[in-house]
């Protein structure tokens, strides 16, 4: 995208530090991890301002720039951010309060074309920001972003902070008796089966094979993820869309009789759905104990309601 920020403006504008930090900026693309984290650090400090202009100048540069954040005192918090929560999404606060035997935490971050690549084909970006992404409360949707943005610029950090929130989870799990159940895409689609973690100082493939005792669960936009040799404790229900551009990956979904597919209604459920049985998917979110094969009804909510859209059967 083309900024209509003037380059000379905002390079006379600023200090000598922050000058520093748009010409690493400029070479971003080639940076090394050293690099861009000193970006990172001259960026910190920089005020509001200064920022907006940096990330013009990004823009300007057509750099596809994200701040490494990392550091203990960033404006962001990082620090202090916790990745996984027990209660911020109201449908994960409704399944624990039905459910004796498992214990629900959920990563909300805020979703883009990179967290969620099936996302274009099926449409769903517009109504996903819509009615969860900006979110009621502004303080919701920062964090949201801030994670996505640690998870984007720094995935190492990122992981081990992750690894450390799921022991802590699970020790909370243990002592109330429960098994955890873990749900990462709560709002992205990253496929967490191809990312490896460490653990204890041993490497392991996924989060799913550190944390065996836990039950993981998500939701995906894209088919070929079903098809792949996932972890035993990593349950995935595929998510419909009747765009035509989509419409692929609705026939390899459904190539096997076992698949779960989600389907936002605009209005009262059906009984069947491309033949197949609807249940009530909102009543609770544990759909690892859902049958094989049916038809997952979540009801449009927000602003989705009233949107025209094909990831929504009206
Ligand atoms: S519906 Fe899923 S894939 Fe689409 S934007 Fe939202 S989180 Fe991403």
């Amino acid at each position: 995208m083309q900024s209509n920020v003037n380059i000379n403006e905002v390079f006379t504008s600023l200090d000598a530090r922050k000058a520093e930090a748009l010409a690493t900026i400029a070479k971003y693309g080639e940076a090394d991890r050293a690099e861009a984290s000193r970006v990172a650090l001259i960026y910190d400090r920089c005020d509001q301002t200064s920022i907006k202009h940096l990330e013009d100048t990004a823009k300007f540069l057509k750099r596809d720039f994200v701040p490494l954040v990392q550091t203990p005192t960033n404006k962001l918090g990082v620090n202090q951010m916790q990745l996984l929560s027990l209660d911020t999404n109201s449908k994960l606060a409704k399944t624990n309060a039905k459910q004796d035997d498992y214990m629900f935490v959920g990563l909300s971050m805020m979703p883009n074309d990179r967290l969620c690549p099936g996302s274009k084909a099926a449409g769903c970006m517009e109504v996903c920001l819509q009615s969860a992404g900006m979110g009621k409360f502004s303080n919701v949707a920062q964090a949201r972003q801030a994670k996505s943005d640690f998870f984007m610029s720094n995935r190492e950090a990122f992981m081990a902070q992750l690894v450390k929130e799921m022991k802590s989870k699970v020790r909370t799990a243990t002592k109330k008796a429960k098994t955890l159940a873990v749900r990462l895409n709560v709002l992205s689609d990253v496929q967490w089966e191809d990312i490896p973690v460490t653990l204890d100082g041993v490497v392991y493939s996924n989060i799913m094979e550190a944390f065996p005792m836990v039950q993981f669960y998500d939701y995906t936009k894209l088919a070929s993820r079903l098809s792949k040799a996932l972890p035993a404790n990593y349950d995935l229900t595929f998510s419909y869309s009747a765009r035509p551009t989509y419409q692929k990956q609705v026939s390899l979904a459904l190539r096997n009789d076992n698949t779960k597919m989600a389907v936002v209604f605009a209005g009262e459920f059906p009984l069947t759905f491309m033949g197949r049985k609807v249940i009530d998917g909102d009543a609770q979110d544990a759909r690892f104990l859902d049958a094989q094969g049916v038809i997952v009804g979540l009801k449009a909510k927000g602003k989705a309601k009233t949107v025209k859209n094909d990831f929504i059967v009206h």
